[in-house]
């Protein structure tokens, strides 16, 4: 575990290394944006369900602060460590650069397996680490949200937490709430919208119709059900769609608000296997369809060195966090296949929840559609601030979104006086 952790943040001051010297950018800002600004480490007491008191490991880092606040989730997972989260709360940077919002990146986590554990006390964990982290963040220091086991019922109980300990309700403190206490309409669909539209954008980039096209979707969750939905709704056919359980191909195009039904029958459970209007396959059957366009939106790692050359796509947008591998990258690239890098093609959810907090501040609160109007411009100039670096710098769209976001944050330190 120890050697997988150091390779995260290796991984990441090697991506940021790269893009500084594509940028010609000078020693000072790499070696400010090389690690997060501040980190804490918090013991946590947790009284359980059993009368004995539980001490948990928690840490918060804050990233980068001269574009904004930090923002970023917080995650409950046994593996959580200080590297893994001072390594993402620099993407989170990088993340919020790509999108166009002004903040820097943070992120938190606590070494803890909630799986294993009673409502109650999961609710007195996350009520004590928001108080033991309550020193670091704020609504204008650093901005909490959901991440992996996290959800908005803990959101909730944490903003209600904070609101106590300030004396006055607090709503921006944290992003990912439910609607009834703060929560953005659009905010579920966000990611996967998100990534329909950066579908879209690649057709259009490429001077090629959506209309018509044939896509297919790897992973049906969250992501990939709204991804699927948006896309189709936009004129494409989604010939194949793949979860863990199966690969769906239907060459007519599948009926994704009917598998969207299907999936939510309890006898179901959530998944795809068994839907009568299409052909049937194994999982991995997904990468080999002959489609224009494929969206990895289940986990890391699915396209690699194995499987890449069976890609027929002229197009690959990231759905997933780091779906491709480095050397399966590499051959997608040499093949000339436009890789929309999952920095930019799953900023949705982050900008969304930038949405929700602008409307805490101003205790206003918009339309669905208001907020997906806002989304789509915000996305759709991303992809083409992005494209016209890649095709300025002649590097691939994955490094042209580095370069954007980190020179967005060191003319902003530049701007502060904190470098030359
Ligand atoms: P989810 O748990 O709702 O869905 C994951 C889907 O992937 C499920 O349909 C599952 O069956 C499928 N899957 C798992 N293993 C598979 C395999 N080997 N082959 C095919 N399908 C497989 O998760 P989600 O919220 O949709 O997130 C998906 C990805 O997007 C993750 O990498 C996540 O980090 C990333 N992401 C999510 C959000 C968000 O707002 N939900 C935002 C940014 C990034």
């Amino acid at each position: 575990m120890a050697e997988k952790t150091l390779n995260v943040y290796k991984i990441v001051q090697q991506q940021i290394k790269e893009a500084c010297d594509a940028l010609g950018e000078t020693q000072e800002v790499y070696d400010i944006l090389k690690q997060p600004k501040s980190c804490i480490e918090v013991a946590v007491p947790v009284k359980m369900d059993n009368g004995e008191t539980k001490v948990f490991q928690g840490y918060r880092a804050l990233h980068n602060d001269a574009v904004g606040p930090g923002k970023g989730g917080l995650r409950f997972h046994q593996n959580v460590n200080m590297d893994e989260v001072k390594a993402l709360s620099a993407w989170m940077t990088f993340k919020c650069g790509v999108a166009g919002i002004p903040y820097g990146g943070g992120k938190g986590g606590i070494i803890v397996d909630p799986t294993n554990m009673s409502k109650g006390e999961v609710e007195r964990l996350s009520r004590n680490f928001i108080k033991a982290i309550s020193p670091v963040i704020g609504d204008n220091i650093d901005i909490p949200a959901p991440d992996v086991n996290t959800n908005p019922q803990i959101m909730a109980w944490m903003v209600d937490e904070y609101s106590k300990l300030q004396g006055k309700n607090t709503p921006a403190i944290i992003t990912g709430k439910p609607l009834e206490c703060g929560g953005s309409l659009a905010r579920f669909e966000a990611t996967g919208f998100g990534v329909a539209l950066m579908i879209r954008e690649a057709f259009k980039a490429t001077n090629q119709e959506i209309k018509g096209s044939r896509v297919s979707i790897q992973g049906f969750g969250n992501v990939g059900r709204f991804a699927a939905l948006y896309t189709q709704q936009m004129g494409a056919k989604i010939v194949a769609v793949s979860d863990v359980s199966c690969t769906l191909v239907n060459e007519k195009g599948l009926d994704i608000s009917a598998l969207f039904e299907y999936v939510k029958e309890p006898e179901n459970k959530n998944m795809i296997k068994g839907f009568s209007d299409a052909e049937e396959f194994d999982r991995d059957k997904i990468f080999e369809v002959e489609v224009d366009a494929l969206a990895p939106c289940a986990l890391e790692n699915a396209i690699t060195s194995e499987n890449v050359n069976d890609i027929k796509a002229s197009m690959v947008i990231e759905g997933a966090n780091g779906p491709t591998t480095p050397e399966a990258d590499k051959v997608l690239n040499e093949k000339e296949i436009l890789v929309v890098p999952d920095i930019l093609a799953n900023g949705g959810g982050v900008m969304v929840s930038y949405f929700e907090w602008v409307q805490n501040l101003q205790n206003y609160y918009w339309t669905f559609d208001e907020v997906q109007e806002k989304q789509e411009i915000k996305m759709v100039k991303a992809f083409n601030d992005i494209f016209v670096i890649m095709e300025k710098y002649d590097v691939s769209m994955r490094v042209a979104a580095f370069m954007m976001s980190i020179k967005r944050v060191a003319d902003a330190m530049r701007a502060r006086g904190w470098v030359k």
